[in-house]
C-alpha cells in the first residue's frame, strides 16, 4: 500500500497464474501448456527474424498472422484481430466491447481472470452457477446483461457446449455482445467461428498458448464481424500500437499455416487424456468429461489440496483452486504420456498409504 497509488490500485485483487518454477525437473502439469513443442517451422521462422530488420518497429496491424488466421478458418482478414496472449485481447474486449449500463454475465466456475478485468476496467458483472454437474446452462444467460462471456470448453472444468445450444443462445440474446474464449476448443470442442458470418454479436477468442505449444510467444486472436474488431482495434491503437512484436508476428504466422503438426499433436493430447482418464477413474477419481488439455478431478477419500501437496514432494505440479465448490478438485493437464504414467504412478504410491 502507497499513497502514491491511484485509487483503483487499492481495489484490486490481480490473477496469480499458476507456478512457473526455476526447478527444471518438475512434471509440470499445472497451466495446461503443451506436452510437445512448437511446430519445427516456427522454429525456422524465428530464426529467420533474429536479423538486421529488429531494429525496425513490428508491423502494428499484424497482417501476415491475420492472413495466417484467416486462411485456416475460411474468413477474411478484415474479421480477424490480433494481440499479445489472449488474456490481451479479452483485456480490449472487456474495455471495447463488454462494458456497459447492465452486468457482464459469466459462469461462477470459469477462467479466474474474468473477475480480474472486471475490477480493473470497472465492469459490473454477475455470475450464473454451473448446474450440478458443472455444466454451462445457456438459457440462465438469458436476462437483461450487458454482455455474455464462457469459455468453450469450460475451464477449469473442460465441458463443452454444443455448436447448437451456443447458436441457440445467440439466436435469443441479439442485444449485447456474447464472447466466447475458445483457449481450449482445438481439443475436442467445435469451433464458433462459423457462426460469426449470421451473428454481428458474437465475437470467439483463441490462443496460441495451448494447442499451438505458444505460450511463450504471447499470441492470440480474436474473429467477429468487422464493427467488433474495429472497436479492438481502437482501444488498441489507444493503448499499444505494436503488442505483437517480430518474433510472435513470423511465429504465430508459421504456426497456423502447419497443419500437419498441429493436427498430430492436438491427436496425441487426446489420446493421452483418454488413457489419463482412464488411469484416473481405475483409482477411484471422479473425472469430468473433458473436452480440453486438461482434466478436472476429484477422489471421494482425499482432500485436494493435500493431495496436491503429497504430488508435489513427488516434483509433480497440478493446480488446486481454493474456491468454493471446486476446493476438492484438482486440474490436471495432459503431459506426455510418460508424465501421465509417473503422475499415476505417484497417485497409486500416495492412496496406498
Ligand atoms: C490459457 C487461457 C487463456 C489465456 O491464454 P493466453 O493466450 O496465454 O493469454 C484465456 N482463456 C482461458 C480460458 C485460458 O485457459
Amino acid at each position: 500500500m502507497s499513497r502514491y497509488w491511484s485509487d483503483i490500485v487499492h481495489r484490486l485483487t490481480p490473477y496469480v497464474p499458476g507456478e512457473q518454477p526455476k526447478i527444471t525437473d518438475l512434471i509440470k502439469l499445472n497451466t495446461n501448456e503443451n506436452p510437445y513443442g512448437p511446430s519445427p517451422r516456427v522454429l525456422a521462422a524465428l530464426r529467420d527474424e533474429a536479423g538486421d530488420d529488429l531494429r525496425r518497429y513490428p508491423d502494428p496491424n499484424g497482417d501476415i498472422l491475420k492472413q495466417a488466421v484467416a486462411g485456416q478458418h475460411g474468413i477474411d482478414p478484415a474479421q480477424v484481430f490480433v494481440g499479445n496472449g489472449s488474456d490481451e485481447v479479452l483485456a480490449h474486449t472487456f474495455r471495447g466491447l463488454l462494458s456497459h449500463g447492465a452486468p457482464l454475465l459469466f459462469p461462477d466456475i470459469s477462467y479466474s481472470f474474468y473477475p480480474v478485468y472486471c475490477a480493473l476496467f470497472e465492469v459490473s458483472y454477475e455470475i450464473i452457477p454451473l448446474s450440478a454437474d458443472f455444466n454451462i446452462e445457456v438459457d440462465d444467460y438469458l436476462r437483461p446483461n450487458g454482455g455474455v462471456l464462457f469459455p468453450n470448453p469450460n475451464a477449469p472444468t473442460g465441458c463443452v457446449l454444443t455448436l447448437d445450444a451456443i447458436e441457440g443462445f445467440l439466436g435469443r440474446n441479439r442485444e449485447s455482445v456474447v464472447t466466447v474464449d475458445e483457449a481450449y476448443i482445438d481439443f475436442g470442442g467445435r469451433t464458433a467461428i462459423s457462426l460469426v458470418s449470421s451473428y454481428p454479436n458474437l465475437l470467439v477468442i483463441q490462443t496460441l498458448s495451448k494447442s499451438r505449444s505458444l505460450a511463450g510467444l504471447r499470441v492470440g486472436f480474436a474473429v467477429g464481424q468487422q464493427p467488433l474488431i474495429e472497436a479492438l482495434e481502437r482501444v488498441k491503437n489507444s493503448f499499444n500500437s505494436y503488442p505483437l512484436n517480430r518474433f510472435a508476428l513470423a511465429g504465430a504466422a508459421a504456426a497456423m499455416a502447419d497443419d500437419a503438426y498441429f493436427q498430430q499433436t492436438r491427436r496425441a493430447v487426446m489420446k493421452s487424456r483418454a488413457g489419463l482418464t482412464r488411469d484416473l477413474t481405475r483409482l477411484g477419481f471422479e473425472v469430468l468429461p473433458s473436452a480440453a488439455n486438461f482434466v478436472f478431478v476429484r477422489h471421494p477419500a482425499q482432500d485436494a489440496l493435500e493431495l496436491a501437496g503429497e504430488l508435489r514432494k513427488r516434483a509433480i505440479l497440478v493446480r488446486h483452486f481454493a474456491q468454493p465448490r471446486i476446493d476438492q478438485f484438482l486440474r490436471i493437464t495432459v503431459g506426455t504420456d510418460p508424465e501421465c504414467a509417473a503422475l499415476i504412478a505417484a497417485l497409486e504410491e500416495i492412496l496406498k498409504d
